[in-house]
């Protein structure tokens, strides 16, 4: 029998929700490219609850524990004294959320002596060191796709809501005033604009497909380029690199892994190429921006915007800059555990423990690592290498 152990956000600060503010959520039958969604034998909850924190459990509890297996679920991650650390020692499989990741990094994988598997209920694998996993044969799956779409979504709010100056324009509604000229200052149309996306993957091509009827002009960089009918379709220029690309740009989307490759990837230099007054959205992951140089750019007016929901580490400390530099729309890391995703990823945990158990393999598509290398989707999508480093900073949040 398994050890698993579980690592989810906290609850709401009002208690587990007892009701919704609507009744359920849309059925879906695909993804747009037809891959089929999870497909577990059974669920333990109903879709469209809150399944992400604690108390939701991932709607993992009957199943396991009816199987004889020992599930423990904490949000107590960071710190050599947290439930996690002291729970990890004899674990056999890890899941967690990259929204409150579980920091996988080599020493701790190191202890683990029994772990075999670390299941990503989401996209993102890279709160694990997939260099020591890759070393130490763990098997690493996400569910890919799950959330593909509530990302895109979310980076088209977060362009035209930094472009209009939306966030600003709502703070002077509340405080009581009626100051158009305030609000209009920093406010202009997408219309005509040219936004360039790093990555035209899953949620790359959906943000540039939802951006066309804006009448924007899209870019792209990506390791593979899109068949050519799709960037007939949609009207895309293509180029090899960010660095290419970026110069080009009113607006720059993020929508890479983060790995050795992108890491650090927009630092000064790069951002210093970039139209003065760009907007920079950041979707992807933290580390893939140089943290200070997002302050300096949004300081020096280098960037009339910046927004994002991916910080590092996460949770961020109460004095990460980013939490209060200029003209920022950072969110906590939520755009993909919309209830609507939180459905898809749970069922997919389901899916990924239920083909564990029963020996059968786990689709090509969700593999990051298996057999001591990048595998399946890990295997296309990401290089070898750590981008754990740091995490242990996490520790420093005070909730
Ligand atoms: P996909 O695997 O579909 O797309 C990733 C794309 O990135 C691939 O096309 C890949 O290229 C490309 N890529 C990898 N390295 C580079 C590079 N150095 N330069 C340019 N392109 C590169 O994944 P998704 O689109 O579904 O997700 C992308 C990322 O978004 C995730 O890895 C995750 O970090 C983040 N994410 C964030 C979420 C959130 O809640 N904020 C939720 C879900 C994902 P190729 O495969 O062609 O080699």
């Amino acid at each position: 029998m398994a050890k698993i152990v579980c690592v989810l956000y906290q609850d709401p600060v009002d208690g587990y929700p007892t009701t919704y503010p609507r009744d359920g959520i849309p059925a879906l039958d695909t993804y747009p490219d037809g891959q089929t969604l999870p497909t577990p034998h059974d669920i333990d909850f109903v879709p469209g609850a809150l399944l992400g924190s604690v108390s939701g459990e991932l709607g993992l509890r009957r199943y396991l524990e009816d199987a004889g297996h020992t599930l423990v679920v904490t949000d107590d991650k960071d710190g050599a004294d947290s439930v996690f650390d002291r729970e990890l020692a004899d674990a056999d499989i890890v899941i967690s959320q990259p929204f409150w990741p579980a920091y996988l990094t080599a020493e701790r994988i190191d202890r683990a002596s029994n772990l075999k598997l670390a299941i990503t209920a989401g996209i993102g694998s890279d709160h694990v060191d997939l260099q020591a996993a890759i070393e130490k044969g763990i098997t690493v799956a996400e569910v890919t796709y799950c959330n593909s779409i509530s990302v895109a979504e979310h980076v088209v709010m977060m362009i035209l809501s930094l472009v209009r100056n939306y966030l600003p324009s709502y703070g002077w509604v509340t405080r009581g005033g009626w100051n158009i000229a305030d609000c209009v200052e920093r406010s202009y149309d997408v219309e005509g604009m040219t936004v360039g996306t790093v990555a035209a993957g899953r949620i790359g091509s959906a943000v540039l497909k939802r951006l066309k009827p804006f009448d924007m002009k899209l870019h792209y960089t990506d390791r593979h380029r899109l068949p050519e009918s799709v960037e007939q379709e949609l009207g895309l220029t293509f180029h090899p690199s960010a660095a290419s690309m970026v110069p080009v740009c009113d607006v720059v989307t993020i929508n890479a892994p983060l790995h050795p490759e992108t890491e650090g990837l927009f630092d000064d230099a790069l951002i210093g190429t970039m139209k003065r007054g760009a907007y920079l959205v950041n979707t992807a992951r933290g580390k893939i921006c140089d943290r200070d140089a997002v302050v300096r750019a949004l300081e020096s007016g280098q960037l009339a915007g910046y927004a994002g929901d991916v910080w590092f580490p996460q949770p961020a400390p109460q004095d990460h800059p980013w939490r209060t530099m200029p003209h920022h729309g950072m969110t906590p890391h939520i755009s993909g555990s919309s209830l609507s995703a939180q459905a898809r990823y749970a069922a997919g945990t389901r899916e990924i423990l239920e083909c564990w158990f029963e020996d059968r393999p786990i689709r090509d598509e969700y593999l990051i690592v298996a057999g001591g290398r990048l595998a399946g989707a890990g295997a296309h999508s990401y290089s070898e290498g750590d981008a754990t480093g740091g995490s242990e900073d996490a520790a420093r949040y005070k909730s």
